[in-house]
């Protein structure tokens, strides 16, 4: 036997399905899927990180462009199985936690990854500010010991952040205790006015 993901919401019903190949959800015949970009609606092209938004076909129960919330990506790149119908990649959150950084967006889970890499650190937290018009990030992390050579360390982490999120951040190394736990991985300082 094996055991296949599929993607749905209450609303909608399965909207995705892994096929034996395992290599992403193909999109359901009885929708039309789309990833968007969340503050403008409009589609995205494959592997751009947006929101699952969906069209049903179903003429007692319509629903137009109906935002799941869900953070994915999609793939149109032909699957072993045969099927051409496009791929959601994975399902990488809620849209709600993602931030915009430089156009950019950010999610929680995207820096999870990269600061699961240095074992060193305890705990982090992205602040993002602004000055003169540019958005800055900053990652905060709490240290279980302070490296041997900082410097070696901070650049090895801005490479990987640089790699997983595109952006490139200040690093700010703080001993344990330093970050006040309120629950937000991210949090956006900047002011527009
Ligand atoms: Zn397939």
């Amino acid at each position: 036997m094996t055991l296949c993901q599929g993607y749905g919401t209450a609303d909608c019903g399965c909207l995705a399905y892994e096929c034996r190949e395992k290599s992403g959800m193909h999109f359901t015949s009885n929708a039309y899927v789309e990833i968007v970009d969340p503050q403008t609606g409009q589609p995205l092209g494959p592997g751009e990180p947006g929101e699952v938004v969906v069209t049903m076909f179903n003429p007692i129960y319509p629903l137009i462009r109906f935002g799941t919330g869900d953070l994915s990506a999609f793939t149109d790149e032909p699957c072993a199985c045969g099927r051409t119908v496009p791929r959601l990649t994975r399902i990488m959150g809620r849209v709600d936690q993602i931030t915009k950084v430089k156009g950019m967006f950010v999610h929680p889970s995207q820096a999870d990854k990269v600061v699961a890499g240095f074992p060193q650190v305890a705990k982090y937290q992205i602040v993002v500010t602004r000055e003169q018009n540019n958005d800055i990030m900053t990652f905060d992390l709490e240290m279980k010991e302070q490296p041997a050579d900082t410097d070696a360390f901070t650049k090895e982490f801005v490479a990987a952040v640089l790699d997983g999120i595109k952006l490139r951040p200040l690093v700010n190394l703080l001993t344990l205790g330093s970050i006040v736990d309120d629950g937000k991985k991210i949090k956006d300082e900047r002011k527009w006015d």
